[in-house]
């Protein structure tokens, strides 16, 4: 299989060395993985929400070390996932294109100062009202894809919960946000940390994916994993996922250049039983 959203300590609410994912990934019949760490956060600097900015060239060393240390047994790529904040993007820019990254995922994580991806922003959503939120959070996401910034848009509907659902239907919205992304060049990407944060499934929820799918927007796979042991976690919700919608082809990169494949070349001998 593939995973191209693992993240490990260099942010502080990551756990694990990047070996570990690599031997987890490995151990569990994993083709080709890509780090995806939180790029520095340019608004507000957090060092729990995502590494220091002097850590990043360490980052990207130590993956491109990994590659080359475990060439023969798996592909590693070296990406990073970015917040996107209005006004900055020539900063993100500029700090993007220092590096070779292989491909950049686009998150939005803040409503203002609610860090709604994060346990401690979790009690809010009783405060919350998901009428305002669910358009708030989807306008960063469409001025994100204008950006043209980022290659994927990462865990796409994740101001998503159970329980916080808008009065109307966001259809429509997803398929803007559909047309906007094939616009751009970019994909979305299925994530499967969805289900084990209570949202009933992955990200994005399937009326979502398949507004993009009717665009012909390609997708990538991955477990947002935090801890070695969530490498390709749950991925049997996103591999039903995608055949419910016979999606076949998966998107991969290289120094940020798109190659769509075959999602089976990713799957294990299937005489063993496994993907
Ligand atoms: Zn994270
Ligand atoms: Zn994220």
């Amino acid at each position: 299989m593939i995973d191209y959203h693992l993240h490990g300590n260099f942010c502080g609410h990551g756990r694990g060395s990047l070996e570990e994912y690599v031997s987890f990934a490995i151990e569990r019949g994993f083709k080709e993985i890509g780090f995806s760490a939180h790029l520095p956060k340019i608004k507000n600097p957090d060092p729990y929400h995502a590494m220091p900015e002097e850590d990043l060239p360490r980052y990207v060393e130590l993956v491109e070390e990994l590659r080359g240390r475990y060439r023969e047994r798996i592909v590693i790529k070296l990406g990073i996932e970015a917040d996107y904040f209005e006004g900055l993007e020539r900063v993100i820019g500029s700090l993007l294109d220092a590096y070779p990254f292989d491909y950049v995922f686009g998150a939005i994580h803040f409503l203002g100062d609610w860090h709604f991806t994060s346990k401690a922003g979790r009690g809010r959503y009783e405060l919350e009202d998901p009428n305002e939120a669910y358009p708030a959070y989807f306008e960063l996401v469409k001025l994100m894809i204008r950006s043209g910034l980022f290659d994927i848009l990462a865990h796409p509907d994740a101001i998503r919960r159970e329980g916080f659902i808008p009065d109307r239907s966001m259809t429509s919205v997803y398929r803007d946000i559909a047309g906007l992304l094939k616009q751009a060049g970019m994909a979305i990407e299925v994530n499967t940390a969805g289900v084990r944060r209570g949202v009933g499934g992955v990200y994005p929820e399937k009326a979502f994916l398949s507004a993009c799918r009717a665009e012909g927007v390609p997708v990538t796979i991955g477990s947002d994993a935090h801890d070695p042991h969530d490498v390709g976690r749950d991925y049997d919700y996103a591999v039903k996922l995608l055949e419910s919608l016979r999606i076949s082809e998966v998107a991969t990169y290289h120094r940020r250049r798109m190659t769509l494949r075959p999602l089976r070349d990713f799957f294990r001998d299937r005489a063993d039983g496994n993907r």
